[in-house]
């Protein structure tokens, strides 16, 4: 599931391809990816227009279409983007088409529907609305352990609870609180000091490193748990057996001997 690193992977990706490229056509494949905008009013927003820039805050990706409005782009479970010129080269579960003039198509693909796509006058509105937290890359401690520090709940789901800090999810919380040797299940409110700074600076970090490798998992260091999210995988600290639990409904992975309860 893209998390910060991916999405800040696709911003970058996005800037390098469509900018200045006038929209020749808007294809909608899949109305169930629209958000609180129908095809038809889509298509005649941006036709004609050409992108001016892209932004992110937390999973979300804005691009900017001629300071009029943003398309807002969020990947769900599979989504991703993909710039082609050649109709062979369209990804599979292609949803969303927009064609410029100059013969490229840009294609969002998102195997299980869960993205969406949506319109917004200003970035800062969506964010409001969506009652999104702080940037997990933005935010800086005070903001970050004001936020953290009272709550009750696991410092995993805390983590991945998008109204309280944005961008992290499932897989990147893990690494964070492996990092930081603190078990999933450790509620928030029972952390020092010394464990939050710990938990910031990890997840600063790690965050940062993943989006240089451009949110590849393979091209992580051997030091991180995400190569080494597999069932009886060896932790590269410790050499003890990686274990998962379930939380939330999601998988968390984590090293018992690491991460003490
Ligand atoms: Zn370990």
């Amino acid at each position: 599931m893209p998390e910060l690193p991916d999405v800040e992977t696709f911003r970058r990706y996005l800037e390098s391809t469509v900018l200045r490229k006038k929209v020749k056509g808007v294809d909608v494949k899949s109305l169930q990816i629209l958000d609180g905008v129908s095809a038809d009013k889509l298509c005649e927003k941006l036709v004609s227009k050409e992108f001016l820039g892209a932004r992110r805050y937390g999973k979300y990706l804005f691009a900017n279409v001629e300071d009029e409005f943003w398309l807002v782009f969020h990947f769900g479970m599979t989504g991703s983007l993909k710039y082609f010129k050649e109709m062979e080269d369209e990804p599979e579960h292609d949803r969303f088409l927009i064609t410029f003039e100059n013969g490229f198509h840009l294609a969002f693909d998102c195997q299980r529907k869960f993205g969406r796509i949506a319109v917004t006058p200003k970035v800062e509105d969506y964010i409001k609305k969506k009652r999104l937290g702080a940037d997990a890359l933005e935010v800086d401690f005070k903001s970050f352990k004001r936020l953290l520090e009272s709550r009750r709940g696991s410092a995993k789901s805390t983590l991945m609870n998008q109204q309280v800090i944005a961008g992290v999810g499932n897989i990147y919380s893990d690494e964070i609180l492996y990092q930081s040797g603190i078990h999933p299940k450790t509620k928030m409110n029972t952390l020092s000091e010394d464990n939050l700074k710990s938990i910031f600076s990890n997840m600063k970090r790690i965050l940062k490193i993943a989006i240089e490798h451009r949110a590849n998992p393979d091209e992580l260091p051997g030091t991180y748990l995400i190569p080494n999210r597999s069932e009886g995988a060896k932790c590269p600290k410790c050499s003890g057996e990686v274990k998962t639990l379930k939380m939330n409904g999601r998988t968390a992975y984590f090293c018992p001997s690491c991460q003490k309860q």
